[in-house]
């Protein structure tokens, strides 16, 4: 399977292509980051990170200092009519894993204007570091496709997922040997997202609480300003300590 995709890409690789790699500063991002390094280390590469708003202090130097390490730069993205907290307000509901209008308004759809007005080459591969382990639907992913909505007559947009069939072991076991650390948030979290994302699960939430107590506490003012809840079953201080637990798989 992995020598069919890898065969693959090679078919589609052309003198022009670029690279554009998607980066949060978590670990799979940077292992994705650093195995593209080393497999491709002569196409020419743009790191881009979404910045929602709501992101991890100091962040931007954490992830200034990995792309670094590639003699690379981070490209930082933002959407620029509304952050997090602008959505939410304006909408007066937050997202949720049904309708993550997160995703969509504030990293995918920044990432893709940024590649329309900043990547020239004809020939582009859109590289994310999503793995299938992490959901089913995200098991379901095909780990190379043309990309349909990015392609047009100036250029051709494929995405591809390099380490979607690496374990979580095995991602932590490359960046140990490639000399990445793992940002601190992994100390109580099991991803870097937002730093409350609708996917946290109640024992991430009540390790949020404890360990990043301003962010917990701006959602719940939140909740209170918007009169609507974080998560379906009542306020997130209540839900915590609640027998309910998000139901829905991390991005199924
Ligand atoms: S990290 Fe979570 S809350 Fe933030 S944009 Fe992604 S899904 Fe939404």
């Amino acid at each position: 399977m992995l020598f069919g995709y890898f065969s693959m890409i090679s078919e589609i690789l052309k003198p022009d292509t670029e690279m554009v790699i998607s980066f949060s500063g978590g670990k799979d991002s940077s292992a994705m980051l650093s195995y593209l390094c080393e497999l491709y280390p002569d196409i020419p590469k743009h790191v881009v990170w979404a910045d929602t708003g709501f992101e991890h202090d100091g962040l931007a130097k954490w992830n200034d200092e990995i792309a670094k390490k590639f003699n690379l730069i981070i490209h930082r993205v933002s959407n620029p009519n509304k952050d997090f907290f602008l959505m939410v307000r304006k909408r007066k509901k937050f997202p949720s894993p049904s309708c993550r209008q997160c995703t969509s308004n504030l990293k995918v759809g920044p990432i893709e204007t940024w590649v329309r007005q900043n990547v020239k080459t004809k020939n582009i591969i859109m590289c994310s570091g999503l793995r299938a382990e992490e959901s089913v639907a995200r098991e379901k992913l095909q780990p190379l496709k043309l990309d349909t909505q990015m392609t047009n007559s100036k250029r051709t947009v494929h995405d591809f997922l390099p380490i979607h069939h690496w374990t979580e072991g095995q991602v932590k076991d490359f960046l140990k040997s490639s000399g990445i650390p793992l940002h601190d948030c992994y100390n109580y979290l099991s991803r870097l997202s937002c730093q409350v994302c609708i996917f946290n699960k109640k024992r991430e939430l009540k390790a949020i609480k404890a360990n990043n107590p301003e962010a917990f506490e701006k959602i719940c003012e939140l909740e209170g300003e918007i009169g609507f809840t974080f998560k379906p079953n009542g306020k997130l201080t209540e839900y915590i300590k609640s027998k309910f637990d998000n139901q829905m798989g991390l991005f199924d």
